[in-house]
């Protein structure tokens, strides 16, 4: 499987990816995760990115891009993945088109997790208090929405006018968003 999941902050696609990748021996490639692993450690990209990401802004593209190409291209996960918070923005997007060319590796689900707006909001007040994320606090939560709605439904449009979109209904259970994600899986 080699898979894109989009979807709003708080739409449940970190939950989704997991699973569906410890399932099927895939990588799960969250560019959050990712980032949150580099700030705990204290790196370079991490001492970068943490100022965008406390304020629920996008980090630089070059740092995000160079993280998934050599992750890309380390092939774990016998060549499988689910990407998860990548691509983000048009840019991010063709530039994955790019990579994915190069290397020969066609996506093959591009699966879009649809919440509504106030679902959203209620999940990450919900998720502020249980995890205590520093970016989830009131302010930050509605400008990661301002950007998801600015930069990151571009790339939703993208993927659908390609014919390459899918769609689940994220406001479920997470049982039934992960059977339906189950069943595009051999669809
Ligand atoms: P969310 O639940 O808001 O989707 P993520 O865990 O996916 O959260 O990402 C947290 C933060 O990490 C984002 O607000 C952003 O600052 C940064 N980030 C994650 N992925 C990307 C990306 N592809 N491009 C730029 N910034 C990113």
């Amino acid at each position: 499987m080699r898979w894109i999941l989009l979807g709003p902050p708080g739409s449940g696609k970190g939950t989704q990816a997991k699973r569906l990748a410890a399932a099927h021996s895939a990588n799960h490639l969250s560019t959050g995760d990712i980032l949150r692993a580099e700030v705990a450690k204290g790196s370079e990209v991490g001492a970068e990115a943490k100022q965008f990401m406390e304020r629920g802004e996008l980090v630089p593209d070059n740092v995000i891009i160079r993280m998934i190409r050599s992750r890309l291209q380390e092939g774990n996960g016998n060549g499988q993945f689910i990407l998860d918070g990548f691509p983000r923005n048009r840019l991010q997007a063709e530039e994955l088109d790019k990579m994915l060319t190069e290397i020969k590796v066609p996506i093959d689900r591009v699966v879009l997790v649809k919440v509504s707006d106030d679902e959203v909001k209620k999940r990450l007040a919900g998720r502020a208090v249980a995890e205590g994320r520093a970016d989830d606090t009131a302010d930050v939560i509605a400008h990661r929405l301002d950007v998801y709605r600015e930069q990151t439904e571009p790339v939703v449009a993208y993927y659908r006018e390609k014919g390459r979109l899918v769609e689940v209904e994220g406001e479920q259970s997470i049982d039934q968003v992960y059977s339906d994600l189950e069943k595009l899986v051999t669809a």
